[in-house]
């Protein structure tokens, strides 16, 4: 990688050379990075440019020149900046601009929230929205198109669960796509029946695409404003650095424009989307690293099963609330080896959805195969979640060098369903990061954000305390599983770093790494645990550039 960038750099217009980088002194903080695994602190931090030239603790002077900028940081926390190993930018950014259900308590309030924003976006052809949980209502039974038909006769309204594994439609969304009686569930999908055989409007993991290829596509163009939108979002809440987990060939070449333009605030780590459009064309012309790292190209996003909540996550054993019911794997395993294999061999970092315990062995198993054929072990592949864990499969994440890509948010939302699905005995394999880390296992952390909220001070709250942000359960859930600050803190930054083969640059604030970190309103390492979530990040550097300021 580091060859790439040298030629790259080379190759740049003379003239860009010779523009003298203004070197910047922020001083008067409380710094936070690491020393290999140790906590470090400084008072000062210098940079130049993209880089850092120097981080200065209380005891050393500071010859300040005058052509410098100097920041007095006012005594706020500065720390590296925060990474999110695995979102989604785009869906992210399209749900700033979509109904958001997230808090609706019955079906009713959903259909409301829908109305008023169909209200306000009467330019919009199809009304989409995001965010409802039917596990939250009354009846927890899933909505129906009957009650969205009354206000949207007309209009076809798509409203995905706030998983993102279940869409909610109405009648006319329906007709458009042609879905009768007789229409039959694809595989890995299901279309959600009444007594009659009648689909209701509720469409289950990959039988959600008979409606949304339906929905007319995004321009590049298009693509493109909303990317920067979600990204200066994410810059606000202190991310620095996204692995976006699972984008198709035109969010990649979006992406890439932006790159090219100079435009990207935060960096993005990308991931293709297996199977999408054309996939094997792109592995076939390689990885991709912009000259500035703002958007490196190196890695897959395979799918192996669904979630927990709508029972879609494969599990070896029935789900304990659904006896006769295993949930699915969304590939048969000579489609996964497929998608592996062509991966790895083309010299890309396989990173593959898997919550349910048999997803997780499954991915171990080929992975394991697979790395030993292509030889391929250092490019470190990601299981993402790695929700449910067999306890023998544990140790095979370290064995494998296989990553831990996981989200602290996931165990405080899902605590009161996840017993329900899998049991008292399968539970301790679940979200299960201390045994992981134990297990010398790398974690890198993320919210899977729109699935949850991207804000990193919410995961790192959980991390450590496994309680909600209203202080639930008391002293946390299955609270054995805390992280330490410490090690919350690494797995949003240097593991996350570690987890995209950026280490090097980022992750952590050293003389010639990356200017990439947050000035926030509280001591992340001191302040009460509980209160954590609600850190307020005051300003963003990254690559050097100031892209958020409160
Ligand atoms: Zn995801």
């Amino acid at each position: 990688m580091n060859i790439k960038i040298l030629i790259v750099t080379l190759c740049l217009p003379l003239s860009s050379a010779f523009v003298a980088a203004q070197t910047t002194l922020l001083k008067n903080i409380q710094g936070y990075s690491f020393n290999n695994k140790e906590l470090q602190q400084f008072s000062a931090i210098q940079f130049t440019g993209d880089k850092i030239d120097r981080l200065i603790t209380n005891n050393e002077t500071i010859d300040e020149q005058t052509s410098w900028q100097v920041i007095d940081g006012k005594g706020a926390t500065l720390m590296p900046g925060l990474i999110d190993a695995h979102g989604h930018v785009l869906s992210y950014g399209e749900s700033l601009l979509q109904a958001d259900l997230v808090k609706s308590k019955t079906e009713h309030q959903a259909v409301m929230r829908a109305v008023s924003f169909a209200d306000k976006n009467p330019q919009s052809l199809w009304i989409k929205g995001r965010g409802w949980n039917q596990v939250q209502w009354p009846k927890k039974d899933f909505p129906t198109a009957k009650s969205l038909d009354k206000y949207f006769p007309d209009k076809p309204v798509f409203l995905e669960r706030v998983d993102g594994h279940a869409v909610w439609v109405n009648s006319k969304a329906m007709s458009i796509a042609n879905i009768n009686k007789h229409t039959k569930s694809p595989a890995g999908g299901e279309i959600i029946r009444d007594s009659k055989g009648q689909p209701t409007g509720v469409f289950i993991d990959n039988a959600m695409n008979l409606i949304y290829e339906k929905i007319p596509a995004l321009t590049i163009e298009q693509q493109k404003d909303i990317l920067i939108k979600s990204m200066n979002s994410l810059a606000s809440l202190g991310l620095t650095s996204i692995h976006d987990a699972g984008i198709d060939n035109d969010n990649l070449r979006a992406f890439r424009e932006l790159a090219n333009e100079g435009k990207m605030p935060i960096r993005i780590n990308a991931m293709l989307y297996l199977p999408s459009q054309n996939w094997q064309d792109t592995l076939s012309k390689g990885t991709f690293y912009s000259p500035d790292n703002m958007l490196n190209f190196n890695s897959v996003k395979i799918q192996a099963d669904g979630a927990l909540g709508s029972r879609g996550a494969a599990l070896i054993e029935d789900y304990s609330d659904h006896p006769g019911h295993k949930g699915l794997l969304l590939h048969d395993r000579k489609e996964l080896e497929e998608y592996v294999d062509t991966a790895m061999q083309a010299g890309f970092q396989v990173n593959t959805h898997a919550i349910g315990d048999d997803a997780n062995k499954v991915v171990l198993d080929i992975y394991q195969g697979a790395i030993k054929r292509f030889k391929t072990k250092e490019l470190r592949h990601r299981v993402e979640h790695a929700q449910i864990l067999r306890l023998d499969d544990i140790p095979r994440f370290n064995e494998l060098s296989v990553i831990a890509s996981m989200q602290a948010t996931h165990a405080t939302s899902d605590k009161n369903m996840a017993v329900d699905r899998i049991g008292s005995e399968r539970i301790l394999g679940a979200y299960a990061w201390r045994k992981l880390l134990n297990a010398n296992a790398v974690i890198a952390a993320g919210s899977d954000f729109p699935v949850e909220s991207p804000n990193p001070f919410f995961g790192l709250h959980a991390s450590v305390t496994r309680q909600d942000n209203k202080d639930q359960p008391h002293n946390g859930w299955y609270p054995n599983e805390k992280m330490t600050r410490l090690e919350a803190f690494r797995s949003f930054t240097s593991s996350a770093a570690y987890a995209a083969h950026q280490e090097e640059i980022i992750g952590s604030l050293a003389v010639d790494k990356k200017a990439d970190f947050i000035l926030i309103d509280n001591n992340i390492f001191t302040m009460p645990e509980t209160a954590i979530w609600q850190t307020k990040v005051l300003k963003t550097w990254v690559n050097g550039k100031l892209v958020f300021k409160r």
